[in-house]
């Protein structure tokens, strides 16, 4: 989308081996976050190796244990198709491919227009309309604020409640506030509370009848800014599900009145599949009343296959560049076979029947967007451990104290993982060190502003009189 900014702070966002410039700003608008991936894949020397306006078409396993690619060249206008061979593949078609449409009852009487949000570029077309986007992640939450105050009303239709997360809280960027190795090992009633707490003080999602039933921890929020003043506005008017469509709107669920409506954006999220390969590699579970599901060992492996990988298939709160760069750095071990996975299907096919169970246990259990939640910080750390890359941290908090306050205390930097092992970075201890001040240096004025009145302070001497103050009035209440 036009608007796009990333949700997490840039220097979650990285990669473990080349922090973001300190001249960007906390969150990245989409074209400096292109801006950053181009210069990394010039600085390490990808884009030479990357063949651009090819589409992978088909991948088979051949006799002699190799794959076959077949490509397309897409700048040829009459569309050419090649074959090569390659001993290993990683598949990295990301999670956001195949747009999912949820089959509506009686849309074929509907006579405005109804696109998935993959396709929503920005507001063009939609003034003065009545707008219904059906879902409420953060996809539907940037369509419906990109609407507003242009639309005539922007409808969104919604199953459940979503916890709403705020861009910062007390000017710290909230995945740098919350994604914190003490905060993950705190007991799960704690977390649950005081998360649950902070999302409250946020934003009171009682107000607009959204509190969701579920903790904030089992659900990905909805990390956006604008949104709560557009629900206190009536902005953006929240429905239920959608009952039927009708000619011209919608009649929601427990209602029998239709809601004009002119255009319907779905934001309903993507189907976890790949289209070019035979399902049996990846595995697939279809399971009547449940999601869809790939079954893949460790999140990115077939149970039957060693030499591919398919990448960017498991989902997590907060960034999740640092896992696909970890699930890369994993691959690259398995293919070089300086790790070996565990080779038996049974033994892989029960560990990925045991991941689900704790998805369903953790997460909620009937959405196609939890379907692979992981937990990042336990996710990383159990394939950093396989590649050698996880700091040993009872050592680090001898030798290295301060590096070890930083990393247990501290936001769970990508850096952490660059500290030890194969392909260890010198610079990563410096980069946990400064991603503090590098996350906000950006932000600053390019030259100074004149100053305002200075911030009210408090002098010791008014705070010994407010204690004496206090302590007066206790008194008093007491005798
Ligand atoms: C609106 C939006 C906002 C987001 N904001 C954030 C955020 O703030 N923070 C965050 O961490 N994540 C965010 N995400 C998620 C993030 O974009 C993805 O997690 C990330 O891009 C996944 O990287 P990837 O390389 O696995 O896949 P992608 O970035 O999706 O790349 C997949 C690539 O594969 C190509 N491809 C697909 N099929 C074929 C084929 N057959 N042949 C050849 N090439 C093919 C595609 O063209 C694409 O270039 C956002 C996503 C969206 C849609």
């Amino acid at each position: 989308m036009e608007f796009t900014v990333t949700n997490t702070s840039k220097e979650m966002s990285s990669f473990s081996d080349y922090p973001p410039s300190p001249d960007f700003p906390t969150y990245l608008p989409h074209k400096m976050m292109l801006k950053y991936l181009t210069d990394y894949a010039e600085h390490f020397g990808v884009t030479e190796r990357i063949r651009f306006n090819h589409a992978v078409h088909k991948i088979e396993k051949l006799p002699n244990a190799r794959w076959k690619v077949v490509v397309k060249d897409l700048d040829r206008s009459a569309g050419s198709f090649r074959e090569e061979e390659f001993d290993a593949i990683m598949v990295c078609i990301g999670h956001h491919s195949i747009p999912k449409m949820p089959e509506f009852r009686d849309r074929n009487l509907f006579k405005g227009r109804i696109i998935h949000a993959k396709h929503y570029k920005n507001s063009d077309g939609y003034r003065g309309k009545a707008v219904l986007v059906v879902g409420f992640g953060n996809s539907a939450a940037d369509v419906a604020c990109s609407l507003v105050g242009l639309a005539d009303q922007v409808h969104a239709s919604i199953r459940r409640g979503t916890w709403m997360l705020p861009s910062h809280i007390s000017g710290i960027p909230v995945d740098f506030c919350f994604f914190r190795r003490f905060a993950q090992a705190l007991p799960k009633r704690i977390g649950d509370f005081l998360f649950h707490k902070q999302l409250q003080d946020a934003f009171n999602h009682d107000l607009v009848g959204f509190t969701p039933e579920h903790s904030p921890a089992s659900q990905q929020g909805t990390v956006n800014d604008l949104l709560p003043r557009a629900l206190l506005a009536k902005q953006i008017l929240l429905q239920p599900p959608i009952n039927r469509f009708t000619e011209n709107g919608v009649i929601f669920q427990g209602s029998e009145y239709e809601v004009n409506i002119d255009e319907v954006v779905v934001a309903t999220g993507y189907r976890p599949d790949i289209p070019f390969i035979e399902s049996r590699i990846y595995g697939k579970q279809n399971e009547a009343g449940d999601v869809e599901r790939l079954l893949l060992y460790k999140g990115m492996y077939s149970l039957t296959e060693d030499t591919i990988a398919f990448l960017g298939m498991v989902e997590a709160a907060g960034n999740l560049g640092q896992m696909f760069e970890m699930q890369a750095r994993h691959a690259m071990a398995v293919f070089n076979k300086e790790i070996d996975l565990v080779s038996s299907k049974v033994i892989r096919r029960r560990a990925v029947m045991q991941d689900i169970e704790s998805i369903k246990s953790k997460f909620i259990s009937d959405s196609d967007r939890h379907s692979a939640m992981v937990n990042k910080m336990e996710y990383m750390d159990m394939l950093a451990e396989d590649i050698k890359a996880k700091p040993d941290w009872c050592t680090m908090m001898w030798t290295d104290p301060y590096l070890f306050y930083r990393c247990i205390f501290g936001p769970l930097l990508p850096y952490q993982y660059r500290l030890v092992g194969p392909y260890s970075w010198p610079g990563a201890r410096n980069a946990i060190l400064s991603a503090p001040e590098n996350q906000f240096k950006g932000l600053r004025p390019i030259r100074p502003l004149p100053k305002t009145i200075a911030s009210p302070s408090l002098s010791p001497q008014t705070i010994l009189l407010i204690i004496f103050l206090l302590g007066l009035t206790i008194l008093v209440r007491i005798f």
